[in-house]
């Protein structure tokens, strides 16, 4: 079987956004929170592709605007919140960056692993090397709050990491793994992730509960984040006011994800396409 992260955590969270997402491809109209993390994440990616040079701030501001969709937000007052946050964690990102402090050697790195029938697929959104030559596995996140220590008992997004770090680099036993928290200017490096045998039972439990399932709905308040919650009855009888639920997305790293780059990569954008059209 194909999985990604977001394809496992999915299936985990609702095994009917599963089904439509990744067995009947139905396509969504994106939210506001896929958005914004897609087109930070884009943003970021262009500032670091001549690493260690970084363009000025007004161009990644330019590029922000350029690939800006209103269209998305169902009013004005939400879409300038959300505009102000991404262009905040733009400057900030590009204020606190620090080339003589690692090397950036991949933005947006592909990895598959191939492991027992199962093909394993990701993107890490950066890979730095230190000046102790140890590796840093950077995951950038736009959420709004700040997940505790024990938030990471229920992430396998690290691990999941942490693996395809040892099957990119074959000497490596373990590469330092970061949560970039855009909005907060803050890294943190959690001190206890799963380990390999735990992730990979995790893996093979939920390929069997996908290979037997009936894919029913599972309504959560994690529904106030799904793109298919309009045309699903279980998610719209979970009651959320917008603005609540904005200030409420929850901080757990598994629930952070919330595939972005699923929503990236569903859309089919050619990258040069996305950094073109620039002055
Ligand atoms: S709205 Fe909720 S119940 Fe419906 S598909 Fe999405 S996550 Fe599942």
């Amino acid at each position: 079987m194909r999985l990604s992260y977001s394809a496992i955590s999915t299936f985990n969270q609702c095994p009917q956004k599963y089904k439509w997402q990744y067995i009947e491809r139905i396509k969504a109209p994106t939210t506001p929170d896929l958005f914004l993390g897609w087109l930070v994440h884009l943003v970021l990616e262009y500032a670091l592709q001549n690493a260690p040079a970084m363009p000025p701030v007004n161009k990644l501001l330019e590029l922000y605007n350029l690939r800006w969709n209103p269209s998305i937000f169902k009013d004005s007052a939400i879409e300038k919140e959300y505009h102000q946050a991404g262009a905040e964690m733009i400057k900030s990102f590009h204020n606190a960056y620090a080339p003589g402090l690692s090397t950036v050697l991949n933005v947006e790195k592909f990895f598959e692993i191939r492991w027992k029938n199962h093909l394993i697929v990701g993107k890490i959104d950066r890979i730095d090397r230190l000046p102790s030559g140890e590796i840093e596995i950077i995951d950038y996140k736009t959420n709004r709050k700040l997940p505790s220590e024990s938030d990471f008992k229920f992430d396998f997004q690290l691990p999941l990491y942490q693996w395809a770090a040892q099957t990119l680099w074959s000497n490596i036993d373990k590469a330092k793994l970061t949560l970039y928290f855009l909005r907060h200017g803050k890294k943190i490096t959690p001190e206890n992730i799963k380990t390999l045998p735990v992730l990979q039972g995790y893996i093979l439990e939920t390929v069997e509960k996908i290979n037997t399932s009936d894919f029913l709905a599972n309504p959560s308040p994690l529904c106030a984040w799904c793109e298919y919650s309009n045309k699903c009855p279980e998610g719209q009888s979970v009651s959320h006011n917008s603005t609540d639920s904005r200030d409420n997305q929850p901080a757990n790293s598994s629930s952070l994800s919330l595939g972005v780059g699923d929503w990236r990569t569903k859309n089919g954008f050619p990258k040069d396409s996305l950094f073109r059209d620039l002055n």
